[in-house]
């Protein structure tokens, strides 16, 4: 189908991107990232916004730089940037994992990390690992820029806490290096949104789990971390049976939906079962 008319802006900053938005007063306006999930939203008219506002030509939003403790991922860098830029493999390799395995290449070269966490899709695979490390997500508005931490972030099916009026420009994530990572997705058919993924990054010190960070994708309406497992994991050897214990504390605290791919009960088994995998991996198993 063809979109709705819209009118069409393409600011040289953020600065006039806020100016766009706080200057809509009632029409409603989309901004345009890679274009990858508003683009079919816009040609299946289930959103008709009167004004779409590219960012495409902002200059300083795509790009990864380190900041010390943290590496800070710019909302317009891509997918494919994501799998292959060196400072996301070396300090947050969970990222670079899971980037890996959205959609097809054509997806990978268009659409954007900050464009997919601001999407807010619950079967969407750049939620739980960003939840998982801890990221936190730095928004612009018209009083200045603010910091909402992951676990904030997300706040409903397809809502997060980005204002009318703001931006997500970029995500801070604490570095996480020597960490051994794995995410582990089921889907039935290749190149599509997760039916169930588990984000898992752990470090290990001499056999022994030191460390956890467990989150999962598509158990709930926003991605949720599996605190139970990681309890169930630190201290403990790195081991098969180890995580087998721990994996079956997978589904507590989620509220999976049941949809034509799979009923609750199904989700809850896989995500026992794909915990079980992504630690694994993650421990180098
Ligand atoms: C065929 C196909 C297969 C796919 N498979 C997968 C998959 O397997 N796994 C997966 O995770 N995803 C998948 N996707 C979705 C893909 O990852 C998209 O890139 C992503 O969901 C949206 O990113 P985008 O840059 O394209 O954003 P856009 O489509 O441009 O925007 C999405 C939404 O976010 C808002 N937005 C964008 N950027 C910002 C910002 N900086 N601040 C505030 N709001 C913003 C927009 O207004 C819009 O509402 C698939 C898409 C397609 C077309």
């Amino acid at each position: 189908m063809i979109p709705a008319a819209f009118d069409y802006e393409a600011p040289g900053s953020v600065e006039e991107v806020l100016q766009l938005l706080a200057g809509a007063g009632d029409r409603e306006v989309k901004l345009l990232a890679g274009g990858q999930s508003l683009l079919p939203v816009l040609r299946m008219r289930l959103a008709a916004p009167d004004l779409v506002v590219d960012l495409g030509r902002v200059p300083g939003l795509r790009g990864v730089r380190d900041d010390g403790d943290a590496i800070v991922i710019g909302a317009m860098t891509t997918h494919d940037d994501v799998t292959r830029e060196p400072l996301i493999r070396q300090h947050a390799l969970l990222l670079s994992h899971a980037a890996q395995t959205v959609a097809d290449p054509q997806v990978r070269h268009r659409g954007t990390f900050g464009g997919s966490l601001a999407h807010a899709d619950p079967a969407g695979d750049l939620l739980a690992p960003a939840l998982a490390l801890g990221a936190e997500f730095v928004i612009a508005g018209p009083s200045g820029r603010r910091t909402v931490l992951a676990a904030d972030f997300f706040t409903d099916l397809f809502a997060t806490a980005i204002g009318a009026g703001e931006l997500l420009v970029e995500v801070r994530v604490p570095k996480y290096t020597g960490w051994g990572a794995h995410y582990e997705k089921f889907n039935v058919v290749a190149q599509a949104w997760s039916i169930v993924g588990v984000a898992a990054a752990v470090r290990t010190d001499g056999g022994t789990i030191a460390q956890a960070r467990v989150a999962l994708t598509n158990m709930g309406l926003v991605p949720i971390r599996a605190i139970g497992v990681e309890q169930a994991l630190i201290g403990r050897p790195a081991s098969a049976e180890t995580i087998r214990a721990a994996a079956v504390r997978a589904s507590e605290g989620t509220a999976p939906m049941g949809d034509a791919n799979a009923d609750e009960d199904y989700r809850r088994h896989l995500a026992t079962v794909l915990v079980g995998r992504a630690v694994l991996a993650a421990v180098g198993g």
